[in-house]
Order: structure tokens, then C-alpha cells, then sequence
């Protein structure tokens, strides 16, 4: 028989979802996410990978360098990195100390240093100088975890095996109920059960611009949004529909 103080469970995210559609609201209806992939083509159309790069390479370097980075910060190192050590060889020949200095401004450069230089090395090493185009492979190069990965297969190679989950996608996959999950991974998985594979690349870029021009992580331009009425997020500054309290980041 139960105590009196018996533990009440706290329901789970899949029972709070099943909730929110019997009651008529189901922030994954399919009607729904297609207007919402509608208004990000509508408000950024044909958008693409900030970081600037020539070839799979450097896009991979670039990504490395962009974690806790700005874009902006990242494409002014760039250029004179990929001109002074223009293929992974030259990378590869070096010591994790000697780049040290030419990447310094992007932050944590020593760790970056080393992930560059032992990706070359893994490069030059088990796949004669290519990046490889394959996910499995991308995760055994040091510095390429899934997001990076993810990141060189969908802008370079075109492939889309997976959806990027950088701040961006995280915070606003949340604000938007296409998650309640906060674990990039799992956030990923719950992405491509709802999205169509076709729109994994694109709608990545998109909501990366979102969230840099409207979506911002403190005081969003709700009033300026496309999708403000479809969007219940707690941490709204506008709203003309109601709030639902777990909508957050
Ligand atoms: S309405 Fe506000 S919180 Fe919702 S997506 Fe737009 S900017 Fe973000």
C-alpha cells in the first residue's frame, strides 16, 4: 500500500506532448512545422554557411576555430592562415605551439591548435590528404565531433545525415517546442523525426541567422517575427498568443 508520502513522478516530456495534443495543441503538428519552414524561406532565402572557406578543409579548420567564436572573428583569421599553411600537409608538419599565435584571437587556441594539427595528421595519415564525405569516418578526426561533422557533410558535401545543433539551433528548437530535450544529441534526433530531410541543411542556416538577427538568446525582437504568432516561447518580449511555461531555453 502507498505512504502518504509516497513520491508523486513528475510526468515526462512524451507524456507532457501527449497532453498537449489531446488538448487540441500539438506544437509538432505537421501543419505547423511546414508554415514555420515556410516563413524561414520566406524571411531567409538561399542563406549559407557564414564562415568563409574554398574547399573541405578549411571548412573544417574554420568550424573547429568557431567554437565560443564569432563568425566574423573566425573569417578574419582565416584568410592568412590558409595562406601561410595552404593544405593539411603543411598543418600536419607542424607543432600544436607553432600555430598557437596565428590563432590566437579566436579563443582557446591551445586546444584548438592541437584538434587542427592531429586532424591533419588523421587526415594526411588514414585518408591520403581528403576529408572524408562520410559521418563515421569525420568522427574519428580529433576536433570533428557530430556537429562539426555535421557541418562539413551538409555545406561541403551536400549530404545531409544529421541537422546542426550549434547555441542557435538549441536555444531556438526549445522556444519553438520542436524539442523539450537539452542535450544537443538528443535535440538533433527530435529535429530530423520532425523535419523533412530535405530542409536539414537549410533550415540550420536559417535559424542560425535567426537567432543572430531576431532570436537573439536575451530579449528576442519578438515583435519583428515572422513566426511570433506560432510561437508560445516563455521568454517572449511580445506576444499576441498565449505562453506556455516550458517553452524556454
Ligand atoms: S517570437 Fe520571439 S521567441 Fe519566438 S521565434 Fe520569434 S523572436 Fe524567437
Amino acid at each position: 500500500m502507498p505512504s502518504a508520502q509516497a513520491k508523486v513522478r513528475k510526468p515526462t516530456a512524451a507524456a507532457k506532448t501527449a497532453k498537449a495534443r489531446k488538448n487540441g495543441y500539438d506544437p509538432l503538428a505537421p501543419g505547423r512545422i511546414k508554415t514555420i519552414l515556410q516563413r524561414l524561406d520566406q524571411t531567409y532565402p538561399g542563406v549559407t554557411c557564414a564562415l568563409k572557406h574554398k574547399n573541405a578543409w578549411e571548412l573544417l579548420v574554420a568550424t573547429i576555430l568557431s567554437a565560443q567564436c564569432t563568425d566574423v572573428r573566425v573569417n578574419m583569421v582565416t584568410p592568412e592562415l590558409f595562406r601561410k599553411y595552404p593544405t593539411p600537409a603543411h598543418f600536419a608538419a607542424l607543432k600544436p605551439e607553432q600555430l598557437e599565435p596565428d590563432i590566437r584571437s579566436t579563443g582557446f587556441f591551445r586546444n584548438k591548435s592541437k584538434s587542427i594539427v592531429g586532424a591533419a595528421k588523421t587526415i594526411m595519415q588514414d585518408f591520403g590528404g581528403q576529408v572524408p564525405d562520410e559521418m563515421d569516418k569525420l568522427l574519428t578526426v580529433p576536433g570533428a565531433a557530430r556537429k562539426t561533422a555535421n557541418v562539413v557533410l551538409g555545406s561541403w558535401f551536400k549530404k545531409a545525415v544529421g541537422v546542426v545543433v550549434d547555441t542557435h539551433v538549441h536555444r531556438i528548437s526549445r522556444r519553438l517546442e520542436l524539442t523539450r530535450n537539452d542535450d544537443p544529441k538528443t535535440i538533433e534526433q527530435d529535429l530530423m523525426k520532425v523535419l523533412p530531410q530535405e530542409k536539414w541543411i537549410g533550415f540550420s542556416h536559417q535559424i542560425i541567422h535567426h537567432g543572430r538577427a531576431l532570436c537573439v538568446a536575451r530579449k528576442p525582437k519578438c515583435a519583428e517575427c515572422p513566426l511570433e504568432n506560432i510561437c508560445h516561447a516563455a521568454d517572449k518580449t511580445w506576444s499576441t498568443v498565449e505562453i506556455h511555461k516550458a517553452a524556454k531555453p
